[in-house]
């Protein structure tokens, strides 16, 4: 990987550090029907608010030692977790489909002349673009699955901008589907169906899934496979709903449910997104 996609991957990674530093923003405001802009940050005990040069993602927590400047109260170890957490997940996810030309991504197939099938490479606009739709998705999951873990309901709102990208970006930008929605579909619909597919079996499994799971905690499995599809294809929904079953199989059997689906769901697909290529090379159907 030459140096400036290194620079790039690394400045990506930062971006996505205070993207989680945001996620912790919308986790605790949105069940409470905050506003995420006003009032800024602040101490949930003292009320100060917090200076803009300890709000810098993970460093901020670490340098305070855990606890607020004012008023010495401590600060959960969750928000530089999250933040820690998305900054991992950009950092890997933008080596892998941004530096590393989406080693990660199904080969793109299309048939050419005489039977012959090509393989297309990927231009580096599409690629970022495939990175930030990913992105779209994986953040929007963990907002939601950590709402649910906290014991707050998922609301819609959440999974709204996710949804919207996915119902758009069908028609307007097909490239950012790997996998279509069945082997050497051509056409201005091609893209349309795809996403539509994807958002149509996600909304089925996902409300199968989501009957398995206590009534606070429904949503977030639901719209989060419904995301999944309208993001990755139908083919990612049918594979994640099964694991998150069987996460959820292991859990009960073990008698631990502390973690809802949804949180389980941000851990596969993340897993997912890595794999996709091997995943495929393996089960052929998910292409
Ligand atoms: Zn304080």
């Amino acid at each position: 990987m030459p140096a400036a996609s290194w620079l790039i991957v690394v400045w990506l990674s930062v971006i996505g550090a205070a993207i989680g530093s945001f996620i912790n923003v919308v986790v605790w405001r949105v069940p409470r029907g905050k506003s995420l802009l006003e009032p800024p940050s602040h101490c949930p005990k003292c009320g100060h608010p917090i200076r803009c040069y300890d709000n810098v993602p993970i460093f901020g927590w670490v340098l305070l030692g855990g606890r607020c400047r004012d008023c010495r109260a401590r600060i959960s170890p969750r928000y530089p977790l999250v933040e820690a957490a998305c900054f991992t997940s950009f950092l890997v996810l933008a080596i892998l489909e941004c530096g590393l030309q989406g080693v990660n991504l199904p080969v793109h197939r299309e048939p050419g002349d005489e039977g012959i099938v090509l393989i297309v490479g990927r231009s580096g606009r599409e690629l970022y673009g495939i990175f930030l739709f990913h992105q779209l998705l994986w953040c929007t999951l963990l907002a939601g699955g950590l709402i649910e873990y906290d014991g707050n309901r998922a609301g819609w709102r959440v999974y709204a901008p996710a949804l919207g990208m996915a119902a758009l970006a069908g028609s307007a930008l097909p490239m950012l589907y790997p996998v279509p929605v069945w082997n050497g579909v051509e056409g201005w619909y091609a893209g349309m169906a795809t996403s539509a597919a994807g958002l149509a079996a996600g909304t089925a499994l996902g409300w199968l899934l989501s009957r398995w799971e206590p009534p606070a905690r429904r949503n977030g499995v639901w719209l989060g496979l419904a995301c999944v599809g309208g993001i990755l294809g139908w083919q990612a929904v049918v594979g994640l709903a099964a694991l998150t079953a069987l996460w959820q199989l292991a859990a009960a059997v073990a008698g631990r449910r502390r973690v809802p689906a949804s949180l389980a769901l941000v851990v596969l697909c993340f897993a997912w997104l890595v794999a996709w290529a091997n995943l495929v090379e393996w089960m052929p159907w998910l292409r």
